[in-house]
Parts: C-alpha cells; structure tokens; sequence
C-alpha cells in the first residue's frame, strides 16, 4: 500500500510516457531501476517550491558510466546494442592484436559524451546531487551518440555510426509532455527524456532533462537534428543543435513548472538560452535577467569559440532572436561569437585555471573585472578505486570520513613517515595495476615493468604523439634502463583532419615496433570511454599530460590518476600549473611567456620530445631503483611522489570546485 501511494505520488510529479506498458516494469515496489523512488521525489517537489533557489545546469554532453556509479537494475532485458561491443586493439604486438579483441559485457556509458567536458559535467551534476542541490541538469539525447571508434591500420580512424536503444536504458524515461521551439520558417516539438542521478547515500536524486527532436511531427531534417552529438556537415545543423539546447531547455524547464533563479551555462554552446528568456522582455528587464546567468567558460582554443554569421543565422532564427544574438555577440568582425555572447549575458564567468584565467584575461581585456576562475575537478566517489577507499578506510585517524569529506585527502601528507600507509599505498596501486594486465593479458603486460599512459580527446595542442617523435631515443631508455609500457587511447572529432593524423601516426610508429616487444611495449586502444578511463587512470604508474601550454584550459584525466596515487609527467599547464610545486611528478616543456598567448599552431614538437625524454629517463631510472623486480623499497621517493598526488586530490576535485560555485559563481551580492 504505502509503495503505492509511493508510485503515484511520483507519476503525480513526474509524467512518464508508456507507464502502464512498459515503465511500471522498473517503477514500483518503491523503487526506481533499483535505486529508491523518494529520493526522486524529494528532489522534485523541492524543484517545484517557490522558497528554493533553484538552479538550472546547461550543458551539451553529459558523461557518467552506469556500470559502475549511480548503477540502475532493470527487470526487462537490456538491449544487446546498450551492451559494449568487442573492440580490438593495435599493438607492436600484432599477433596477439589479430586473434584477441576486448570485452568487458558492461552495460555502455550513457553515450551522450564526447570526452572531457562531458566528463566533467557528469562530475559536476553526481556532486550536486551529493550536496543535494536544488538543481535541474539541461542536455541532450543523442539517439546516435558520437560515434563508435575503428581503427585500421595503414589507414587510422574509421568512424562508425553508434547505435543504442533509448527505451531499454536503465534510469532513462521519456515523458509524455512536449514543448516547442519557434524557429524562422518551422516550429520544432520536442520530446522530454529524464534520467536521474542519484547521490552517494542514494537518499536524494537529481534530474537530468534531455532533449530529443527525432518526433513526430518534426520536418525529416528536424528529426536529426539530435541524433550525433557535434554533427557538423553544415553550419544549420550546428547552429541549430545550439539552438535546441538553449531555447528547447528553457521551454522544458518551463513546462516543468521549474521557476529558475540561476542559469548555469556550461560552455557557450547553451547561450541561447538566454535568448528565450530575453523574447518579448524590454530592454530593462533583458538587462535584469543578466543578473541570473553565469557562465563556465572552457577552453582558449579557437575551434572552441563557436561563431556565425548574421547571414546564417538569419536563416534559422526569428528576427527578434537573432536580434539579441547580434547585438550581444557580435564581435569585431561581424560575426556572432558565441563566447563572446555567453560574456555579455552572464553576470560572473569563470574560468577553469588559474592558467586560464590569466589567458582569458589576454584574450579579453573589458571583461577581466567579470572573469573569475574555479579550478575544475573529478567527483571522487567515481574515480577513487576500491582498492585505494580501502586504504583511506583503513586510515580514519588521519582522514576521517573520506566519503564525506574528500578535501581531507590533503592530510596524506601527515602519514609521510608511517611504514603502514607507505606499504598499502604501494599495494593498492599493484592491484591496480593487476586489473589492468589482466584486462590486457593476451598482450603479456608486466605488473612490475614500468607503465605510462596518454589517453583523452585527440587534438592538436595536445600532442597525442609527442612520446613516439624519437623512437631510437625511447628505444635506447628502454634497453639501458628499463623496460617500458606505454598505452594510447582518444577519440579524434571526424572531421578534425589533423586528428585523425596523429592516429595515423601514431599506429604508423606502432607497426614499426614489432621486434622489440620485449623492452617496449606499445599499445593502442579504441574507443576511450569512462569504463576505460577509470582502469587506465589507475591502473598505470604515470600519467603523462604533454598539452601545449597554455592551451589546456584545465585537462582532468591527471585528477582522476592522482586521486588513486598515480604520478604525473606534465607540461607546465591547466590544473597541473596549480599543483607545479607539490612534488607529483616531473614538469617540463615549453612555457608560454608571462602575459602573452602563443601561436596554437605552433607546437614545439621537438624540443618538447626531447625534454619529455629527459624526464622520462629520470622517472624511469627511479621506478626500476623503486621497484626490483617485484621488490620494493618503501623509502624511495617515488612513494612520496605518490603520496603528494594523493594529498593533492584533497583539493583537485568537484567537491571543492562546487564550494567554489557557491561562493563565487552562484552566490550573489
Ligand atoms: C577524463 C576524461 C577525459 C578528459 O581528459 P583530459 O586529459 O582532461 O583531456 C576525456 N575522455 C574521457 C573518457 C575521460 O574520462
């Protein structure tokens, strides 16, 4: 009776489509796909209260892994196309690569990433539901994903069409509300799909509205106008999946009866948003709703300024819309800038470095007084391996409750000198490592040979193959002092021509290696998602991070590595700028000067390749003195790196990053 009244008070609040035939399946008993139902409840009743201050989080992509956080059951089966797929791997070990590929049979991350933004977002929204936020997240479903990663060799990326099942997703439910969009020549219907993320207690839930335009009675283009995330086979189709985020979010939230006080936009891309709210207003009261705008910038690489033409815009927009957007976002030339928009719409932008502020700061000088910066970070609970919770379990006294309070991660460095913490450091990360041989053990990985990993979004200024530039270099560190491992993973956007080079090249290097696989192993993995990132950001012994300064804006994959001990070799850049003088690895490379930007094109290969060697040659020579065969010296430094990452966790991740929202983004004067 009582799980009843539970039932319906949710379909009260909540307006599932296809209850009755298919949903009653995985709502009832009190439950929601296994998680329970009144933490939903909860949260949407406080979304619907005039006293809170609600917040509303806009973003594009949205990364989170069920398989292994906010993990939903379902009693129908799951549709063998949301299931992960075999994938095969390239190596200088090719006989291995051509009679093995990889499964883990996981249920597939919700695919409505790309890489790190999303990741970050999905961070952001589980820890605003740890804090239990009064917070509605805003995105999109991609029916087609992004897109599903092949590689050939003697060709390089292969993009293929991903395909998963929308209705068979657990915690993914559509709602039979839809609301609509007015654009210049046609009117877009949207349908509205939630998915809930829970927090760590499960007691509180927060929803995650997604828009969805492959409906009746849209026009056929319409229709795919949210299938593949960051489609870009025209300038339309791009200014339009902008569109629908930001207009078709605000008329979602509206016919949900959330009155919302602040707008959150995450990346220019849902600037549009404002641009629904300002229709009809005056000039005054569109002056006012600046006030409740705040914008998180991302990125100081020019592909990441999204700009159009008054001319193309025109095409797609009303004349008032377009309107707004010229008059906000024009910039020198004319052209409606969307960075620059989201600038004059919002009362506070951050940044997401320091670095980056100060290139920010460069880039756009009227606007210094209004860019703040908060240093991104990684949700804990997610990226903390349970090998080293175990650790931190086992050492309450230094850390109390980490699961409450991750920030005490930085008492680490108090346990410096206690043999104890110094050995279960050093295990915790072996058994990490272990899962990751054994995920990889037709291709004969070595728990006790040195391992480094380059794994994130393939891009130019990240220089994906700045470790294999001098091949006899590495070779020679290799033979004389040790044994290396080396792992590549990253996706390149299809139509990023030089991407797609540098996987060329980088499988062209690797199908040169193939007689000396017993110092120098090299391998290529496809299709880098969540699952892989959290066995990668582990389980290796160093993350390598080779960006060029300062065009990585905060980089996060490191944040992940350091929460579980592992150690870094980075450019001087984004987030790692902050954490130079800890002792978590080695710096080195390029800096750019202080006060000036750079030329992104220019990349330093070279001399960045052989000052990478040099730190190379000295990390490598200190794991073998560190680890002998299996026998480790607890007092080598090594340890200490490895404890100073830990420490440094205490501060690089989101729970710190939302106390920061709070006080400087989000709080108002
Ligand atoms: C964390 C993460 C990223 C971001 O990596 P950076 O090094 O910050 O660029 C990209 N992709 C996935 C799948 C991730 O988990």
């Amino acid at each position: 009776m009582e799980n009843s009244k539970l039932v319906s008070e949710f379909l009260s609040l909540v307006d599932v489509e296809n209850f009755d035939t298919d949903y009653y399946r995985n709502i009832s008993d009190g439950k929601y796909f296994g998680m329970p139902l009144k933490s939903i409840i909860d949260s949407e009743k406080r979304l619907c209260l005039e006293s809170e201050k609600r917040i509303a989080y806009f973003s594009m992509e949205y990364g989170s892994a069920t398989s292994f956080y906010n993990k939903f059951s379902s009693n129908i089966p799951v549709d063998e196309r949301n299931m992960s797929q075999e994938q095969e791997v390239f190596s200088n070990f090719r006989l291995a690569d051509y009679f093995f590929a990889l499964n883990l049979n996981n249920i597939i991350d919700l695919p409505i990433y790309s890489g790190g933004l999303g990741v970050l977002a999905g961070d952001t929204a589980k820890t605003m539901a740890d804090y239990r936020l009064p917070v509605a997240c805003v995105g999109m479903l991609w029916s087609a994903g992004y897109f599903r990663q092949k590689f050939w060799f003697k060709y390089g990326q292969a993009p293929e069409q991903m395909r998963w099942h929308l209705g068979s997703y657990p915690g993914l439910i559509p709602f039979k509300n839809r609301v609509k969009i007015y654009l210049k020549n046609e009117e877009v219907t949207l349908k509205l799909w939630k998915y809930y993320v829970y927090n760590y207690a499960h007691d509180y839930a927060i929803p995650l509205i997604l828009l969805d335009s492959n409906i009746e009675p849209n026009s056929d283009r319409a229709h795919r106008l949210t299938d593949q995330l960051y489609r870009s086979d025209n300038v339309w189709i791009k200014a339009l999946q902008r569109i629908i985020l930001g207009k078709g979010g605000v008329a979602a939230l509206d016919g949900l009866g959330y009155n919302i006080d602040t707008f959150h936009l995450n990346e220019g891309h849902a600037v549009f948003a404002f641009i629904e709210k300002a229709r009809g207003k005056t000039p005054e009261e569109v002056d006012d709703l600046r006030k409740h705008f705040v914008y998180t910038c991302h990125t100081p690489v020019q592909a990441g300024h999204d700009k159009f033409s008054y001319d193309n815009l025109s095409k797609v927009l009303k004349k008032e819309d377009l309107d707004i957007a010229y008059n906000f976002g024009k910039d020198s030339g004319g052209v409606v800038n969307l960075t620059l928009l989201a600038m004059n719409v919002s009362r506070v932008i951050n940044t997401v470095s320091l670095n980056h502020q100060k290139v920010m700061h460069i880039q756009f000088p009227a606007y210094k007084e209004n860019i703040k910066y908060v240093t991104n970070g990684v949700h804990p609970h997610t990226w903390i391996s349970e090998n080293y919770k175990q650790v931190f379990d086992n050492f309450t006294s230094a850390f109390g409750d980490v699961k409450a309070n991750p920030m005490a991660l930085e008492k680490a460095l108090t346990l410096k000198d206690n043999q104890k913490f110094r050995a279960d450091v050093w295990q915790a990360h072996q058994a990490n490592k272990d899962v990751l041989c054994n995920f990889l053990d037709k291709w004969k990985l070595d728990q006790n040979i040195f391992t480094i990993c380059w794994a994130r979004r393939i891009a130019a200024y990240k220089r994906p193959s700045l470790i294999l530039q001098d091949i006899n270099r590495l070779l020679d560190i290799a033979k004389r002092i040790g044994p290396i491992q080396i792992i590549f993973a990253g996706k390149a956007h299809p139509a990023d021509d030089l991407g797609f080079t540098y996987i060329n090249q980088i499988l062209d290097k690797v199908d040169g290696l193939t007689n000396v696989y017993d110092y120098l192993k090299v391998i290529m993995l496809e299709n880098y998602e969540i699952y892989l990132a959290k066995m990668l950001t582990s389980g290796v012994d160093v993350w390598l991070n080779n960006p060029l300064p300062p065009f990585e804006a905060s980089g996060t994959s490191g944040m992940k590595a350091i929460l579980n001990g592992v150690i870094q070799i980075s450019t001087f850049d984004g987030w790692v700028a902050e954490a130079a003088d800890k002792e978590i690895g080695k710096i080195f490379g390029y800096r750019n000067e202080e006060g000036k930007i750079g030329d992104e094109y220019n990349l330093h290969i070279q001399d960045d390749a052989q000052k990478l060697y040099a730190s190379l040659e000295e990390i490598v020579d200190l794991y073998y003195k560190t680890n002998l065969h299996g026998k480790v010296d607890l007092n080598s430094q090594w340890i200490d790196y490895m404890i100073n990452c830990i420490a440094c966790a205490g501060h690089f991740n989101t729970y710190r990053m939302l106390d920061e929202y709070k006080k400087i983004i989000w709080g108002r004067k």
